[in-house]
């Protein structure tokens, strides 16, 4: 999906591109499972196909978790409109899109030049050339200026572009979905039950099918057999007094309609040979329960064609390299998809353990489980987090102070630092800086976190903790960002 978006953004922008698809041929693969757009849909626009996707997708507007156990309500995220609870039809705005993501890549290939998906063709090897690559495509010798590595979760072009590189590591989570057409409360709804070691979670899939992912701590069976997979989900769920539905859903979804597998992750490789990069799931594989992967792999697409138009593949004259491109997009990408990496991997353990059972007050059931416990690394027992926010020009260094002055009534415990006019440390631009003062807020994370994405309105903004892992990590995969993540000044810190 990432390598087809790269290659619309790239001919938008008249750089020539071809990509190798091992699949034979477009209908080789079902549709998919279901995607929940997000931040995506920001790329979806740069690429002109969000209309095309609104049109395909389909909505929700509230989010709805349960206690399996008991059925109590944990939480209800968004609400649906009066009109559409009275059966109306009408719809209050949409909080998030779902689209199968077989649906997603129908769109982006439609718009493509014919010639520009070679299909039946698998990367097998790649080595260096004078002007870029030779590689080898399904046993025939081809050659690119520039090698981009965008083959999903198990990358032939990562294994063979880095030479030393930690593998993709489980989890110790199972993950089994299928998609059935059974009548269903929650039909047109996010839907979440848990019971602090297993997890289902529903949305619409299309006009009739409801889509179900369950996921426990463990193993599950090997071997894609959907029957073996079905009976070993209904035996998660089959004492489950409060959200009978699972069971019911599981029962009537067909054996080859269920498929499961382990979920896996894997931070970023550290430096590529020149001309080569990687995007989507072959850079930042992801756990599935911040429903990011696919989001950032178009986010990858755009970031990545954006910074390759000034370059010697884009009509027009040269302003910079394709190394100093390649550089700039992964100093965009890499923070931004490590902090989602992060997420998602915390999100994997939270809501599979009894911080999922947690009410959650006004708050995502994931950020409810986060708050409970904390974040996957250990806080130094002091001031725990800061927070910097970022400005370089008049205008928005006005919108800076003046969110500076609604925070420090907002979260009177916080700590106000001065402003700096100029670089400093490791931040590149002019920023002002507050902290969380002491060890004991540190719980307050997320209504800080929450409520900077709310009112930051487009500025820069960081939190990063104190934790013992090191201040290199505490910059980057700890670091949260809220709006654009910028390059920070801290290519000589320890790793
Ligand atoms: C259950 C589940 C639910 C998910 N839900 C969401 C969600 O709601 N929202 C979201 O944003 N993300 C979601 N994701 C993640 C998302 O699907 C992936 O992150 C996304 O598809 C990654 O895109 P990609 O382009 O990097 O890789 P892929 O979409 O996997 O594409 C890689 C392509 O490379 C091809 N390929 C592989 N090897 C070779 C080779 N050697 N030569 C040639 N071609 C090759 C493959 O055939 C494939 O077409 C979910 C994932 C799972 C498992």
């Amino acid at each position: 999906m990432g390598g087809l978006a790269l290659a619309l953004a790239l001919q938008h922008r008249s750089i020539k591109c071809v990509v190798y698809e091992r699949d034979a041929d477009a209908s080789t693969r079902k549709a998919g499972y279901g995607l929940t757009m997000q931040q995506g849909g920001r790329a979806l626009d740069a690429l002109g196909v969000s209309e095309a996707v609104r049109a395909a997708a389909t909505p929700t507007d509230r989010h709805v978790s349960i206690d399996a156990n008991t059925g109590a309500e944990l939480g209800v995220h968004g609400e649906r409109s009066a009109a559409a609870r009275r059966g109306h039809g009408a719809r209050a705005k949409a909080a998030a899109t779902h689209l199968p993501r077989g649906t997603l890549r129908d769109v982006l290939l439609e718009r493509l030049r014919p010639d520009t998906v070679r299909w039946g063709a698998k990367l097998e090897s790649a080595s260096p050339s004078e002007d870029g690559w030779s590689l080898t495509v399904d046993s025939v010798t081809e050659s690119c200026s520039v090698l981009v590595g965008a083959d999903g979760v198990r990358s032939t072009a990562r294994r063979l572009l880095c030479a030393e590189d930690a593998a993709a590591a489980p989890l110790g989570v199972f993950v089994v979905l299928g998609f059935c057409a059974a009548p269903f409360e929650y039909a047109a709804d996010c839907f979440e039950a848990v019971d602090g070691t297993v997890r289902i979670y529903t949305m619409p899939f299309d006009s009739t099918r409801t889509m179900w992912q369950l996921s426990w701590r463990g193993d599950g069976p090997t071997g894609g057999d959907g029957e073996a997979l079905r009976e070993a989900a209904l035996a998660h769920v089959s004492a489950w007094p409060g959200c009978p539905d699972a069971h019911r859903l599981i029962e009537s979804t067909l054996p080859g309609e269920v498929t499961g597998y382990p979920i896996v992750d894997r931070d970023l490789p550290g430096p590529l040979p020149a001309r080569s990069t990687l995007l989507g799931d072959a850079a930042h594989p992801m756990a599935p329960f911040k429903a990011q992967g696919a989001n950032q792999a178009l986010l990858d697409a755009v970031s990545l064609a954006r910074c390759l138009v000034k370059t010697d593949l884009a009509p027009g004259p040269a302003r910079r390299s394709v190394h100093e491109a390649l550089a700039e997009y992964w100093a965009e990408m890499a923070p931004r998809a490590s902090a989602k990496v992060a997420a998602s991997r915390n999100a994997a353990r939270l809501l599979h353990s009894p911080a999922a059972l947690v009410r959650a007050e006004g708050l995502t059931r994931a950020a409810a489980a986060a708050g409970v416990t904390c974040h996957p690394y250990t806080l130094k027992h002091r001031n725990p987090y800061d927070v910097h926010v970022y400005y370089d020009d008049e205008e928005s260094r006005a919108r800076a102070m003046e969110l500076r002055d609604r925070m420090q009534v907002k979260f009177p415990w916080m700590r106000f630092h001065r402003p700096f006019g100029r670089p400093i440390g490791p931040h590149p631009i002019p920023m002002w800086e507050a902290d969380f003062a002491s060890y004991e807020n540190r719980d307050r994370w997320d209504e800080v976190r929450a409520w900077l994405e709310s009112e930051a309105g487009g500025l820069s903004v960081l939190i990063h903790p104190h934790s013992t892992d090191s201040d290199y990590a505490d910059h980057t995969t700890n670091a949260h960002w809220v709006g654009e993540a910028l390059e920070l000044r801290i290519e000589g810190w320890e790793r």
